[in-house]
This record gives C-alpha cells, sequence and structure tokens, in this order.
C-alpha cells in the first residue's frame, strides 16, 4: 500500500516551520485569552491549509494523499496549540467535507471556496442537550415549507460556533423517527431566527470556540440541502464522522509529542540530589513509556490515514485510532505532568495545558468507549 510517506513528510515540513514560527509562540497567550485567534485563522486560510483534503478543481491542494496530508496538519498543529487545531480541523474537514461530497456547484461557490480560503468559517452542529453519544435521538427539526424547510431547536458543544458563518446541522424531517429521517441543512448565520445562545466555557482547548446555538424558524432553501436523494443525510454525516475520528487522533498525537519533549528537556535541565532528575531510573522508564505510547498512536493514526487515502474501509481502524492516540496521550500527558513536579501545576508552564487538552480527544467526535461500541458492532456484536 501506498502510504504516502514522502509527500506528506514534505508537507510536515512547511507546517511544522509554520508551527513554531508563529503558533507556538502565542500558544500560551491563546489558551490563557480563551478567544478564537482570528488573525492566525485566516492566515492559515491564505497559506491554503484549509484546502489540504480537497482538488485543485474546487480550490483545493490537488495533494495527492489528503487525508495523510491532513492527519500531518492536525497532528502539527496540536503541537503548537491543540486549541487552534481544533477549529482548523473543523474548517478543514467536517464543516466543508459535507459541501465538498454532497453540495450543489451553488454551494460549493458561496460557502466552500471562501472557507478554503479563510474567508468565511465553517462549523458542523449534530449534538444537542439531550442527543450526544446517541445522536440519532436529535430533537432539531426540519419542517417542509414552499421552496424550502424550517428548523427549530437547539444544538450544542458546536465548534466555531459563536464565529462560523455557515454551519451543517442535522435536523430530523420526523423526530423520534431515528436516524432514517435525519438530513444535513447548510445554514448561513445571517438568517433570521438563527442565534447564539452562550458561547461555553471550557477546562480543556480554551481558544477553541464551543457554542449553544438556538433555531428558530429558520427558513433554509431547498438548494441548501446536502444530498439530492433524501434520507441519506445520516448515512452522509456517519461517513465524514467516521474519517474525522483520525483527525482527532492525530491531535492527540500532537498535543503527547509536545508534553513529551517539553518533559523530555525538562528532565535534563531540572537537577535534585546533585543530578538531572532524567538521571533516575523512576523518570527515564516514565519517558520510555511515554515513547513507545507515541510510536502506537503515531503508527496506527496513519495506518488508518492511509487506508482512508487507499479507499479502503476504514470503521475500525478510525475509531481504533481515536482509542490509542486519545486514551495513550492522555496517559503521556499525565505523565509528563508529574515529571514536571509542582512546576506542572503552574500556568507558566506548559504541562498543566497539555494535559488539560489531552481531554478533548477522548470526547469530542464520540468518546473512547463510543469508539469500543462502534468496533464491537464490526465485530458483529
Ligand atoms: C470541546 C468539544 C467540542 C465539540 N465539538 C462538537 C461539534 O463541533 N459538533 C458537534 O455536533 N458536537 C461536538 N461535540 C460533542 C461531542 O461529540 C459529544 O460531547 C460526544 O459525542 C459525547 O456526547 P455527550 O457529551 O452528550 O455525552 P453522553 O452521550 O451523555 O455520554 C456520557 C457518558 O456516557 C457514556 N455512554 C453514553 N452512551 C453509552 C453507551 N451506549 N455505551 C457505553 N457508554 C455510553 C459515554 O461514553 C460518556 O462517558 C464537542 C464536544 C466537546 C467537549
Amino acid at each position: 500500500m501506498d502510504t504516502g510517506l514522502t509527500e506528506a513528510e514534505e508537507f510536515r515540513g512547511y507546517v511544522s516551520r509554520w508551527v513554531d514560527e508563529r503558533l507556538v509562540p502565542q500558544a500560551a497567550g491563546l489558551d490563557h485569552a480563551g478567544e478564537f485567534p482570528h488573525e492566525l485563522f485566516r492566515e492559515l486560510g491564505k497559506l491554503g491549509y484549509y484546502g489540504t483534503m480537497y482538488p485543485e478543481a474546487a480550490g483545493g491542494s490537488g495533494l495527492q494523499h489528503p487525508y495523510t496530508c491532513f492527519t500531518v496538519l492536525c497532528e502539527e498543529l496540536a503541537r503548537g496549540s491543540m486549541g487552534f487545531a481544533a477549529g482548523v480541523c473543523m474548517q478543514g474537514s467536517t464543516a466543508t467535507h459535507t459541501i465538498f461530497q454532497w453540495g450543489s456547484p451553488k454551494l460549493h461557490q458561496l460557502y466552500l471556496a471562501p472557507a478554503l480560503r479563510g474567508e468565511k468559517i465553517g462549523a458542523f452542529a449534530i449534538t444537542e442537550p439531550n442527543a450526544g453519544s446517541d445522536a440519532a435521538s436529535l430533537r432539531t427539526r426540519a419542517s417542509k415549507v414552499d421552496g424550502g424547510w424550517r428548523l427549530n431547536g437547539t444544538k450544542i458543544f458546536t465548534t466555531n460556533g459563536t464565529v462560523a458563518d455557515f454551519i451543517t446541522v442535522v435536523a430530523s424531517t420526523a423526530p423520534g423517527q431515528g436516524a432514517k429521517a435525519l438530513e444535513l441543512f447548510v445554514v448561513d448565520t445571517q438568517s433570521p431566527g438563527f442565534s447564539v445562545g452562550r458561547k461555553l466555557d471550557k477546562f480543556s482547548i480554551h481558544c477553541s470556540d464551543t457554542a449553544e446555538l438556538a433555531f428558530e424558524d429558520v427558513f433554509v432553501p431547498d438548494d441548501h440541502r446536502l444530498g439530492s436523494d433524501g434520507g441519506s443525510g445520516f448515512l452522509n454525516a456517519y461517513k465524514s464522522l467516521t474519517v474525522d475520528r483520525i483527525f482527532t487522533a492525530a491531535l492527540a498525537l500532537g498535543t503527547g509529542r509536545a508534553a513529551y519533549e517539553a518533559a523530555l528537556r525538562y528532565a535534563k535541565e531540572r537537577s535534585q540530589f546533585g543530578q538531572p532528575i532524567g538521571k533516575f531510573q523512576a523518570v527515564q522508564f516514565k519517558l520510555v513509556d511515554m515513547l513507545g505510547k507515541l510510536e502506537q498512536a503515531r503508527l496506527y493514526t496513519y495506518h488508518a490515514a492511509a487506508l482512508a487515502d487507499a479507499d479502503k474501509p476504514i470503521t475500525t481502524e478510525a475509531a481504533l485510532a481515536k482509542i490509542i492516540a486519545g486514551d495513550g496521550c492522555n496517559e503521556v500527558c499525565q505523565m509528563a505532568l508529574s515529571i514536571f513536579g509542582g512546576y506542572g501545576l503552574m500556568n507558566e508552564y506548559p504541562a498543566q495545558r497539555f494535559l488539560r487538552d489531552s481531554y478533548f480527544p477522548m470526547v469530542g467526535g464520540g468518546t473512547s468507549d463510543i469508539m469500543r461500541l462502534v468496533i464491537a458492532r464490526q465485530l458483529g456484536f
């Protein structure tokens, strides 16, 4: 199988330089401010990174290994700031992928092309206050009216929600009838009846924007419904969310790497009992275990990305990547924090940010246990 590593490693060189020069120096400040970093977000758009997954005809980069390269982008950005990377990941994957795959040329022109240039911000909203893991039970209703649909309901935890120009919303044409009644609608946030309920204050990924959204009789034209066949909304959302798990694994990997590298440096610099703490076997063993977990996460995440590039089934592999990288990198970040001792708890050191942020990949896009459930189904249960 062609793993795409040559193209991807060249791509990594460019992203990595930008991360070191532009993102790493600002990461602690962004975390402290807790605001969406508009300037950096636009800058990345001008550099063309939101188009990593798309062909040139759609305004994208035309890469040979788009999934592997987008995985690299997520990993490298999360090495700098997972909060920033989470917003970028949403913009370059689910928020635009659904429109790219199932949107009309008009929607491509209105939303996809400007989003890939970083001129418009996208979001994807399926989760509701009473429908998280059980997404098919969602209650946001789409009622058919002349020329379009009226949407009513509430969404929660929407990444990029307060800053989005457009949002792909999953709504039900017959609430209570489960997955088969779900459809995807592209909502322009200028539409009357749309409002941001509130911006959510979080423990983790502070500079990623997370919102509760309200839809009150929001009119959505017929041509803003994704997928012309009707009734395939859930399947389409599911396909996008499945590949997205690989990118969430990459976010975990990036932050895990940052935590490991910081702890390794610290273990060589910090002395106690007359020698660097890295001379103590207990600290060395932690660092070796961290390296092992990162390697597992890296190998498996890129294995899943290579399968996606080869157009092979990825349901099990993407979910496994998210478990291995999500849970594994959270453990890496816990060990990193302990190597920093008391300084690990101080905000002037990054270990606490890495650990806080490492909880996001274990929840976003489905919890680790829901990933286990997905895999168990593939095993025939
Ligand atoms: C920072 C952040 C950003 C997010 N961004 C987005 C976004 O952009 N768009 C969007 O639509 N959503 C988004 N989400 C939502 C995310 O996908 C959900 O939080 C996640 O799917 C879990 O849903 P829940 O929070 O309602 O938890 P629940 O579903 O209430 O789960 C609570 C607990 O019960 C467990 N559980 C539930 N059902 C089962 C089961 N059948 N078997 C075993 N255990 C079970 C879960 O594993 C978990 O431990 C985001 C979430 C966060 C935290």
